[in-house]
Protein backbone atom coordinates (compact mmCIF):
# COMPACT_ATOMS: atom_id res chain seq x y z
CA UNK A 1 0.00 0.00 0.00
CA UNK A 2 1.28 3.74 -0.77
CA UNK A 3 1.88 5.77 1.83
CA UNK A 4 -0.58 8.15 0.07
CA UNK A 5 -3.32 5.78 0.33
CA UNK A 6 -2.71 4.68 4.29
CA UNK A 7 -4.75 7.37 5.18
CA UNK A 8 -7.35 7.90 2.39
CA UNK A 9 -8.27 4.73 0.60
CA UNK A 10 -11.87 4.11 0.07
CA UNK A 11 -12.39 2.50 3.83
CA UNK A 12 -11.78 6.12 5.11
CA UNK A 13 -15.98 6.93 4.23
CA UNK A 14 -16.04 4.34 7.84
CA UNK A 15 -15.07 7.49 9.57
CA UNK A 16 -16.97 10.16 8.23
CA UNK A 17 -20.13 9.92 10.04
CA UNK A 18 -18.33 9.90 13.19
CA UNK A 19 -16.30 13.15 12.26
CA UNK A 20 -19.09 14.93 11.09
CA UNK A 21 -20.80 13.79 14.89
CA UNK A 22 -17.75 15.52 16.17
CA UNK A 23 -17.89 18.53 14.42
CA UNK A 24 -21.47 18.93 15.23
CA UNK A 25 -20.96 18.25 19.23
CA UNK A 26 -18.43 20.56 19.94
CA UNK A 27 -20.27 23.28 18.03
CA UNK A 28 -22.80 22.58 20.04
CA UNK A 29 -21.12 22.43 23.28
CA UNK A 30 -19.56 25.91 22.67
CA UNK A 31 -22.57 27.28 21.12
CA UNK A 32 -24.86 25.93 24.14
CA UNK A 33 -21.95 27.05 26.73
CA UNK A 34 -21.70 30.71 25.46
CA UNK A 35 -25.47 30.88 25.37
CA UNK A 36 -25.83 30.35 29.20
CA UNK A 37 -22.92 32.31 30.30
CA UNK A 38 -25.34 35.08 29.85
CA UNK A 39 -27.67 33.66 32.39
CA UNK A 40 -26.68 34.27 35.66
CA UNK A 41 -28.05 32.38 38.48
CA UNK A 42 -31.02 33.64 40.37
CA UNK A 43 -29.32 33.06 44.10
CA UNK A 44 -26.06 34.72 42.80
CA UNK A 45 -23.87 31.40 43.61
CA UNK A 46 -20.42 30.92 41.90
CA UNK A 47 -19.06 27.70 40.25
CA UNK A 48 -16.88 27.54 43.00
CA UNK A 49 -19.78 28.48 45.54
CA UNK A 50 -21.54 25.40 44.06
CA UNK A 51 -18.40 23.38 44.26
CA UNK A 52 -17.60 24.08 47.52
CA UNK A 53 -21.21 23.63 49.16
CA UNK A 54 -22.13 20.23 47.07
CA UNK A 55 -18.96 18.43 48.35
CA UNK A 56 -19.05 19.76 51.84
CA UNK A 57 -23.16 18.36 51.84
CA UNK A 58 -22.09 15.09 50.14
CA UNK A 59 -19.54 14.92 53.21
CA UNK A 60 -16.39 15.61 51.33
CA UNK A 61 -13.82 17.45 52.63
CA UNK A 62 -10.49 16.31 51.34
CA UNK A 63 -11.42 17.56 48.05
CA UNK A 64 -9.92 21.36 47.23
CA UNK A 65 -11.87 23.86 44.62
CA UNK A 66 -9.29 25.09 42.13
CA UNK A 67 -8.95 27.72 39.25
CA UNK A 68 -7.57 26.30 36.29
CA UNK A 69 -6.95 28.53 33.07
CA UNK A 70 -8.38 27.91 29.90
CA UNK A 71 -11.94 27.25 28.20
CA UNK A 72 -13.89 24.18 28.96
CA UNK A 73 -10.77 22.56 31.12
CA UNK A 74 -13.03 21.60 34.05
CA UNK A 75 -12.03 18.94 35.59
CA UNK A 76 -11.83 16.62 38.65
CA UNK A 77 -8.39 15.16 39.44
CA UNK A 78 -8.83 11.86 41.68
CA UNK A 79 -5.24 11.59 42.18
CA UNK A 80 -4.64 14.63 44.27
CA UNK A 81 -8.09 15.79 44.94
CA UNK A 82 -8.95 18.48 43.36
CA UNK A 83 -11.58 20.09 41.45
CA UNK A 84 -10.50 22.49 38.79
CA UNK A 85 -12.85 25.13 37.49
CA UNK A 86 -11.65 27.15 34.44
CA UNK A 87 -12.03 30.93 33.50
CA UNK A 88 -15.64 31.08 32.90
CA UNK A 89 -16.41 28.61 35.42
CA UNK A 90 -15.06 29.62 39.04
CA UNK A 91 -16.15 32.90 39.49
CA UNK A 92 -18.76 32.90 37.23
CA UNK A 93 -22.40 33.21 38.44
CA UNK A 94 -23.78 32.01 35.02
CA UNK A 95 -26.39 29.06 34.44
CA UNK A 96 -23.54 27.23 32.57
CA UNK A 97 -20.79 27.87 35.09
CA UNK A 98 -23.12 26.03 38.04
CA UNK A 99 -24.09 22.98 35.67
CA UNK A 100 -20.61 22.53 34.72
CA UNK A 101 -19.00 22.98 38.56
CA UNK A 102 -22.10 20.42 39.69
CA UNK A 103 -20.84 17.77 36.71
CA UNK A 104 -17.14 17.67 38.30
CA UNK A 105 -18.37 17.34 41.72
CA UNK A 106 -20.56 14.42 40.15
CA UNK A 107 -17.01 12.89 39.53
CA UNK A 108 -15.93 13.86 42.97
CA UNK A 109 -18.57 11.90 44.48
CA UNK A 110 -18.48 9.04 42.19
CA UNK A 111 -14.85 8.76 43.43
CA UNK A 112 -15.92 9.50 47.39
CA UNK A 113 -18.94 6.27 46.97
CA UNK A 114 -16.35 4.15 44.67
CA UNK A 115 -18.74 4.00 41.88
CA UNK A 116 -17.80 1.39 39.69
CA UNK A 117 -16.99 2.26 36.28
CA UNK A 118 -14.63 5.13 37.59
CA UNK A 119 -13.01 2.55 39.40
CA UNK A 120 -12.46 0.31 36.49
CA UNK A 121 -11.55 2.90 34.16
CA UNK A 122 -9.20 4.36 36.63
CA UNK A 123 -7.73 0.91 36.74
CA UNK A 124 -7.61 0.02 32.90
CA UNK A 125 -5.83 3.52 32.63
CA UNK A 126 -2.28 2.77 32.73
CA UNK A 127 -2.96 -0.16 30.20
CA UNK A 128 -4.53 2.23 27.80
CA UNK A 129 -1.88 4.63 28.23
CA UNK A 130 0.94 2.61 27.08
CA UNK A 131 -1.41 0.64 24.48
CA UNK A 132 -2.55 4.17 22.79
CA UNK A 133 1.19 4.97 22.33
CA UNK A 134 2.20 1.03 20.82
CA UNK A 135 -1.36 0.99 18.96
CA UNK A 136 -0.85 3.04 15.63
CA UNK A 137 3.29 2.61 15.40
CA UNK A 138 2.31 -1.07 15.30
CA UNK A 139 -0.48 -0.62 12.75
CA UNK A 140 1.50 1.55 10.68
CA UNK A 141 4.27 -1.47 10.86
CA UNK A 142 1.47 -3.99 10.14
CA UNK A 143 0.99 -1.90 6.60
CA UNK A 144 4.43 -2.64 5.44
CA UNK A 145 5.22 -5.83 6.75
CA UNK A 146 3.74 -8.61 8.50
CA UNK A 147 -0.13 -8.00 9.52
CA UNK A 148 1.26 -9.78 12.80
CA UNK A 149 1.54 -5.89 13.66
CA UNK A 150 -1.41 -5.19 12.17
CA UNK A 151 -3.15 -7.75 14.38
CA UNK A 152 -1.57 -6.77 17.54
CA UNK A 153 -1.94 -3.17 16.93
CA UNK A 154 -6.09 -3.46 16.46
CA UNK A 155 -5.79 -5.81 19.61
CA UNK A 156 -3.93 -2.70 21.39
CA UNK A 157 -6.63 -0.18 19.87
CA UNK A 158 -9.51 -2.37 21.24
CA UNK A 159 -8.36 -1.23 24.81
CA UNK A 160 -8.71 2.45 23.83
CA UNK A 161 -12.28 1.84 22.11
CA UNK A 162 -12.88 -0.11 25.31
CA UNK A 163 -11.62 3.23 27.64
CA UNK A 164 -13.67 5.18 25.69
CA UNK A 165 -16.63 3.73 26.27
CA UNK A 166 -16.43 3.20 29.65
CA UNK A 167 -16.10 7.11 29.74
CA UNK A 168 -20.20 7.12 28.88
CA UNK A 169 -21.53 5.85 31.56
CA UNK A 170 -19.09 8.24 34.19
CA UNK A 171 -20.02 10.82 32.36
CA UNK A 172 -23.60 10.30 31.98
CA UNK A 173 -23.60 9.21 36.01
CA UNK A 174 -21.92 12.16 36.72
CA UNK A 175 -24.24 14.75 34.93
CA UNK A 176 -27.90 13.45 36.33
CA UNK A 177 -26.12 13.32 39.61
CA UNK A 178 -25.11 17.05 39.42
CA UNK A 179 -28.91 18.10 38.03
CA UNK A 180 -30.74 15.61 40.66
CA UNK A 181 -28.46 17.79 43.14
CA UNK A 182 -28.90 21.10 41.42
CA UNK A 183 -32.71 20.83 41.90
CA UNK A 184 -32.76 18.72 45.13
CA UNK A 185 -30.70 20.73 47.19
CA UNK A 186 -32.28 23.83 45.45
CA UNK A 187 -29.01 25.39 43.79
CA UNK A 188 -30.98 26.45 40.70
CA UNK A 189 -34.96 27.37 40.81
CA UNK A 190 -37.07 24.80 38.83
CA UNK A 191 -36.72 26.74 35.59
CA UNK A 192 -33.26 26.83 36.12
CA UNK A 193 -32.32 23.50 35.83
CA UNK A 194 -33.14 22.96 32.05
CA UNK A 195 -30.40 26.07 30.21
CA UNK A 196 -28.20 23.42 33.25
CA UNK A 197 -29.10 19.92 31.83
CA UNK A 198 -29.31 21.76 27.97
CA UNK A 199 -25.35 22.37 28.85
CA UNK A 200 -24.30 19.16 30.26
CA UNK A 201 -26.13 17.06 27.34
CA UNK A 202 -24.24 18.96 25.33
CA UNK A 203 -20.77 17.71 26.73
CA UNK A 204 -22.07 14.77 26.73
CA UNK A 205 -22.40 14.46 23.07
CA UNK A 206 -18.67 15.32 23.15
CA UNK A 207 -17.87 11.93 24.61
CA UNK A 208 -20.29 10.10 22.38
CA UNK A 209 -18.85 11.67 19.30
CA UNK A 210 -15.46 10.65 20.82
CA UNK A 211 -16.40 6.92 21.56
CA UNK A 212 -18.12 6.62 17.53
CA UNK A 213 -14.98 8.03 16.09
CA UNK A 214 -12.78 5.57 17.96
CA UNK A 215 -15.24 2.68 17.04
CA UNK A 216 -15.12 3.86 13.48
CA UNK A 217 -11.74 3.72 13.19
CA UNK A 218 -11.72 0.40 15.05
CA UNK A 219 -14.10 -1.25 12.11
CA UNK A 220 -11.83 0.51 9.56
CA UNK A 221 -8.93 -1.11 10.61
CA UNK A 222 -10.59 -4.76 10.86
CA UNK A 223 -11.81 -4.19 7.56
CA UNK A 224 -8.34 -3.78 6.29
CA UNK A 225 -7.19 -6.63 8.07
CA UNK A 226 -9.61 -8.64 6.66
CA UNK A 227 -8.56 -7.49 2.79
CA UNK A 228 -5.25 -8.43 3.81
CA UNK A 229 -4.50 -11.52 2.02
CA UNK A 230 -0.88 -12.66 3.67
ZN1 LIG B 1 -17.03 14.76 33.24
Amino acid sequence: MPIGGLYFDQTFIILIPAMILSMYAQAKVSSTFNKYSGYRNSRGYTGKDVAEMMLRRAGIYDVRVEHIRGKLTDHYDPKSKVLRLSDAVFDSQSLAAVGVAAHECGHAIQHHTGYAFLNFRHAIFPVVNISSKLAFPLILLGFFASVFFLKIGIVLFGAVVLFQLVTLPVEFNASSRAIAILEGEGYLSHEEIIPAKKVLSAAALTYVAAAAASISSLIRLLVILGGRDD
